[in-house]
């Protein structure tokens, strides 16, 4: 275990990425999401496992660059995206901060917070969230949002249509909650175009290099490190992590933080990405999950980086 402080040297980084990657790539513990239908196509086996320095230097380990729709794992960008925006008060008193404590698609949760949507990284806040990106039609909403979310990724994200499909015909619930939100007066303009684009934003394709190099950006004060491109300010980052910390990892968000210690969010397509303040980020892709909706092998994985390159914020040595 490396003290905290700096990374070690790329060679030794990149041994490190090569040996979590061998540990758990026999690992075939949990199960593939089944409730968007063509999730549940997904290969299993797959294991990909990136990790990209604020520094710059990258390091990509088995399936790093096959494609998974990125889910869940865009409401901290789109977050991102809206706090740079709006600023930090409008966001905090429109979306919330605060963890739920229930399933990530709760209507219940909105029901005893009298219609508040709590925070970014369930639904309710996340449709929320989309909602305040400012545009004319939904349209250029969505626009906006793929435009900012490959900022993030360094290159041009496309939707893959068929989990966009999948979904958006199979989504009651985000549509029930679309509407639950402006029933309360907490979503502005029609809640069903709020959840397509919402819809499309989780369709989007990426992979384990690119949940890297999007978290880096976080990393690295809102400057992605491979493009130089800055694409929010240092204060957003700032922002967002303290929300993803408390938030990322779903009702298991504060075991995630006790035994990794960082800043992550996972999606139901089995991509995880860890962020490390000033040092770089981990992204993860396996799809079998554990009962919450955690990829289990990229859960191990990190956890194992975390320790191995010295990654967590709450150890002083
Ligand atoms: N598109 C999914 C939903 O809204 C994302 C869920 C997730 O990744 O947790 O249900």
């Amino acid at each position: 275990q490396v003290a905290t402080g700096a990374l070690p040297d790329p060679p030794r980084v990149d041994e490190l990425v090569h040996e979590a990657h061998r540990r758990y790539v026999d690992d075939d513990d949990g199960t593939v999401a089944d409730y968007i239908p063509a999730l549940a196509q997904a290969d299993p086996e797959l294991f990909g496992l990136a990790v990209v320095e604020a520094a710059g230097a990258v390091h990509d380990a088995g399936d790093a660059h096959r494609l998974f729709t990125i889910q869940s794992i865009s409401k901290l960008f789109v977050y991102a995206l809206v706090v740079d925006e709006l600023g930090h008060d409008v966001v905090r008193d429109r979306v919330g901060v605060n963890n739920t404590g229930l399933a990530f698609n709760s209507v219940v949760a909105i029901e005893l917070n009298d219609g508040h949507p709590m925070n970014p990284m369930v639904n309710a806040g996340a449709i929320a969230t989309t909602a305040l990106v400012r545009a004319a039609s939904t349209a250029e909403r969505w626009e906006r949002v793929r435009e900012g979310l490959s900022a993030f990724a360094g290159r041009q994200l496309r939707l893959n249509g068929e989990v966009y499909r999948s979904e958006a015909d199979t989504n009651d619930r985000n549509r029930a909650i679309g509407r639950l939100l402006r029933s309360y007066g907490r979503l502005d303009g029609d809640p069903d175009d709020v959840v397509d684009v919402y819809t499309r934003q989780c369709a989007l394709d990426v992979d384990a290099h690119d949940l890297a190099v999007m978290g880096a950006t976080l990393a690295d004060g809102g400057v992605n490190p491979v493009t130089g491109e800055r694409v929010v300010s240092a204060d957003v980052c700032r922002d967002t992590l303290a929300v993803v910390a408390a938030s990322g990892l779903y009702e298991r968000s504060g075991e995630w933080l006790f035994e990794i210690g960082l800043p992550a969010k996972s999606g139901v397509s089995g991509g995880i990405v860890a962020i490390a303040p000033g040092k770089g980020a981990i992204g993860a892709f396996s799809p079998r999950l554990d009962a919450a909706g955690n990829s289990v092998r990229a859960r191990r994985a990190i956890r194992h980086l975390s320790r191995a390159l010295g990654l967590n914020l709450f150890a002083s040595a």
